[in-house]
């Protein structure tokens, strides 16, 4: 089943589609990932977007939906494709509908992450992730049970986002509000949308998600 994981910065969209990738083989398309890397390896594409992705900005729908294109006509995905950070725009939703109808497939369920403001500013200033295995860390709520190591791998090479500061997450808030929560009002439209509560537990968001997919 193909699913979108709908929510502010913050909501936990990364730690939910990485804990469906190891528990339902599902696929993960982030696409702040994959900007991410494109900025990393330094293609002309990365190099244009730096910029606005430390502004906390949105990149133009143009390059998000050309990235997922490429995704979905080269890759299997036996569980079923993650959406992750995508769609963000109005536009960038009809594009996901029409690509899913050319490949040959369909949108399982939209799951909305519900989560209230105060929360995401610690959430995300207090965030760090392994950059040898991608584990996923914070300050207060989760840090390592051996400080300076990686639970899961034991690297030391621990990375947070340039973006994840309080000055870029107001800016990454107010794209979310503008441009993404009338996401909400369209998936419910199409009959498609759940919602949880994105403030509960790991275990019981993860929980949550599964109960909604087994009911889509
Ligand atoms: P994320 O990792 O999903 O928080 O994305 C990090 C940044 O990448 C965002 O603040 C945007 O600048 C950019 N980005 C990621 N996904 C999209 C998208 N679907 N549309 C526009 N910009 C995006």
């Amino acid at each position: 089943m193909n699913i979108i994981l709908l929510g502010p910065p913050g909501a936990g969209k990364g730690t939910q589609a990485h804990r469906l990738v190891a528990s339902r083989q599902m696929v993960q398309l982030s696409t702040g990932d994959m900007l991410r890397a494109a900025r990393k390896s330094g293609t002309e594409m990365g190099k244009k977007v730096a910029a606005i992705m430390d502004a906390g900005e949105l990149v133009t729908d143009e390059i998000v939906i050309g990235l997922i294109e490429e995704q979905l006509t080269t890759t299997t995905a036996p569980g079923g494709f993650i959406f992750d950070g995508f769609p963000r725009t109005l536009a960038q939703a009809d594009a996901l509908g029409d690509l899913l109808d050319k490949v040959g497939q369909s949108l399982g369920t939209v799951i909305e992450m519900r989560v209230d403001d105060d929360a995401l500013v610690s959430r995300i200033t207090g965030r760090f992730t392994c950059g040898d295995c991608g584990e996923g860390y914070h300050d207060t709520a989760k840090p390592p049970a051996r400080e300076g190591a990686c639970d899961n791998c034991g690297g030391h090479n621990f990375k947070r986002r340039a973006d994840d500061n309080e000055e870029s997450l107001k800016v990454r808030l107010m794209a979310y509000y503008r441009e993404t929560s009338p996401l909400i009002g369209y998936y419910y439209a199409k009959g498609k949308l759940q919602s949880v509560d994105g403030l509960a537990s790991m275990d019981e968001v993860s929980a949550s998600i599964t109960g909604a997919m087994d009911r889509a």
